[in-house]
């Protein structure tokens, strides 16, 4: 089986640099890479843009821009300007999507961090436009409500996205923080049908979590039920990459090709089962 439909988020073997990941996914045979922020700090944008040019990868998806509220409006228009600038480096590494972790502030209630996110991404749409980079909104489990996204549920981000009607605008599923929602199979029909299904991140979530942010687990390790989310977004008419976003404490002490090729064994394993 091809791995051409694989894409691996950079902080998924975060021990490496962008050049080793480039080196080793393409090694692998991995079709795309979904590239943090962290992996082209040392570089710059620009030279990592020119080597990831000069790879076979797809470059997928920029991670990650938002966190749009705060109750400070000087905090609220920086965070504009801090998203135009990573939609600037968005578009020199080629990356055609901004993903988007819209943010919290607990000094406030959840439904005016959503208006700010809104007025957030509205404001920093034209620039968006005018550099051909679409913005992915991806909601984010609501353990995650306090100070990360005030967006957690899918039927949440496709109200955003229905709100603000913009074909640069969409949503992000991300079966670690959506897979528990009983609306999920409707929430993505529903985004499949609008055009604004824009990214799918895959993992398992592990039993038991020892801990909410860098515990995630490989496909298949745990208790997501990934067939069934991935039918369901495959008949939604979502065509693009799966991409395999992990944060593991315990997988980044771990020699990381060792590691890359559990990643692979995973997600074949995981198509595999799908297609039974
Ligand atoms: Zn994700």
């Amino acid at each position: 089986m091809t791995l051409d439909q694989l894409c691996l988020h950079t902080i998924t073997t975060k021990p490496w640099s962008l050049e080793e990941a480039i080196d080793h996914y393409q090694s692998a045979g991995v079709g795309g890479i979904s590239v943090w922020q962290n992996a082209i700090e040392a570089m710059g944008a620009e030279a990592a843009g020119r080597r990831l040019r000069a790879s076979g990868l797809d470059v997928v998806s920029y991670v990650r821009g938002g966190f749009f509220p705060s109750v400070e409006s000087k905090a609220r228009q920086q965070a504009i300007d801090d998203n135009k600038r990573l939609l600037d480096e968005a578009a020199a590494i080629g990356a055609p999507l901004l993903v988007l972790v819209c943010g919290a502030e607990p000094r406030q209630p959840l439904s005016e961090s959503r208006k700010q996110i809104q007025t957030g991404i509205e404001a920093v749409l034209p620039h968006a436009k005018e550099l051909g980079v679409r913005l992915g909104i991806e909601p984010l489990h609501p353990m995650y409500a306090d100070t990360r996204s005030a967006v957690n549920t899918l039927g949440q981000a496709n109200d955003m996205a229905e709100a603000i009607d913009h074909d640069h605008v969409g949503v992000v599923v991300d079966v670690y923080h959506l897979w528990w929602d009983p609306e999920l199979e409707q929430q993505i029909r529903r985004c499949g049908t609008a055009g604004h299904l824009f990214a799918y991140h895959i993992c398992d979530w592990r039993v038991p979590t020892t801990d909410l942010l860098l515990d995630r687990e490989l496909m298949g390790e745990g208790c997501i039920p990934l067939s069934q989310i991935r039918q369901w977004v495959r008949d939604a008419g979502f065509q693009g990459y799966e991409e395999v976003e992990v944060f593991s404490s315990r997988y980044w002490e771990m020699d990381q090709q060792e590691f890359l090729n559990k990643i692979t064994k995973a997600y074949q394993d995981y198509v595999h089962k799908a297609k039974r």
